[in-house]
């Protein structure tokens, strides 16, 4: 056997599964996980799967100390016929290289680990759970476990790939939300990590969010860092606008997560005919078109919702109420179609689904 070769070890203690579809999000795990480890003169090495267990690790491990660790997420869905689908989980592979490239953690080969992963999901299987809009999440990660506080690379890591029965989102169907332009805080800058699935990006957004959620906002639209004026992201997810017939998103900037969805929601408009531009998008351009009554619908996009439509902005005391706080058609179209691609309902032309 080669230190490349998977091992499997099964756990003989199984937890009981869930008995209802109404997980609260992230606080369920399934039996098993997938560990491999990193050295430098080893290269990845030791893939295997192993019964879900805590980790033990040195108090000194860098991870600790500088954040360097990178994440993704991902969804497995229960289809018709007991099949197990995963949406485009090669572009996630793709997108924790790219943040472990400006994390300085070494890549890890993607082929192999979406074999690993198929291979944890099989044998997982009864873990995604049936119900409309539940999932099975899947949790990569990787952390720096030198045991050394110099401000340098670890020289060891660990990768990690846990799941997590998910309930569904929106309970009662998708409605959309208040939220809170941002004008203090920031999430990235250009040139920053924003761009990356790095733990800081999210600890540092706390304080926006819990102020947001004070004054009676699910969450933030976040503003460049420099001007304050260019619209990024809504909380953790891309930000898209119909105005006046045509859907804008920010260009991706590199303060910007390049998302999964709203990579597949450009490609289904494109296919549609739909007119979308990706650019430089201000807040005080949306205000302007908001009181000139162009704008139809906004909602944002991402894997835990795929489709959050926003409802209302408020941004300095300017409020915009937007499409009389109902789901646009559009929106209700997207997430109809890439809910049923993911789920296997709808055709799926584009290959998206594993
Ligand atoms: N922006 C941020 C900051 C995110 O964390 C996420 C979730 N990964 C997204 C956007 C949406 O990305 P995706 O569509 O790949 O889930």
């Amino acid at each position: 056997m080669t230190a490349n070769e998977l091992t499997i070890v099964k756990s003989t203690n199984l937890k009981p599964k869930p008995e209802k579809d109404q997980i609260p999000f992230g606080s369920t795990f399934t039996d098993h996980m997938f560990v491999m480890d990193y050295a430098e003169d080893k290269g990845w090495h030791e893939p295997r799967i192993v019964p879900y267990e805590p980790v033990t690790l040195d108090p000194a491990a860098m991870i600790f100390h500088y954040g360097q660790t990178v994440f993704e997420g991902l969804k497995a869905y229960r289809a018709d016929g007991d099949r197990i689908l995963m949406f485009r989980p090669e572009k996630n592979l793709e997108r924790l290289n790219r943040s472990s490239d400006r994390l300085s953690i070494p890549p890890i080969d993607e082929d192999e680990v979406m074999n690993h992963l198929e291979e944890l999901i099989r044998i997982e299987k009864d873990w995604v759970p049936a119900t409309d809009g539940t999932s099975l999440y899947i949790r990569p990660f990787i952390i720096a476990t030198d045991p050394n506080l110099a401000v340098a690379p670890s020289k060891t890591y660990k990768f990690m790939i846990i799941l997590s029965p998910v309930g569904s989102y929106f309970s009662g169907g998708i409605h959309p939300v208040k939220i809170k332009v941002e004008n203090e805080f920031t999430r990235a800058v250009k040139g920053g990590t924003g761009m990356a699935k790095t733990a800081g990006n999210y600890s540092s957004a706390y304080q926006a969010q819990s102020n947001a959620y004070k004054e009676g906002s699910a969450d933030v639209l976040w503003l460049d860092g420099i001007e304050k004026r260019y619209i990024e992201e809504v909380g953790s997810m891309n930000i898209f606008f119909k105005i006046n017939g045509e859907v804008v998103t920010p260009a991706l900037s590199g303060s910007i997560l390049k998302g999964i969805t709203r990579m597949s929601i450009l490609e289904l408009l494109r296919d549609w005919d739909v007119p979308v531009v990706e650019r430089k998008i201000s807040i005080d351009e949306l205000y302007e078109a908001y009181e000139r009554g162009e704008v139809e619908e906004a909602f944002g996009t991402g894997t835990a919702a795929v489709i959050s439509p926003v409802g209302e902005l408020n941004w300095q005391g300017k409020k915009m109420t937007i499409n009389n706080h109902e789901i646009g058609e559009l929106s209700q179209k997207l997430y109809d179609t890439i809910t049923g691609i993911q789920r296997g309902n709808v055709e799926d032309p584009y290959d998206w689904v594993v």
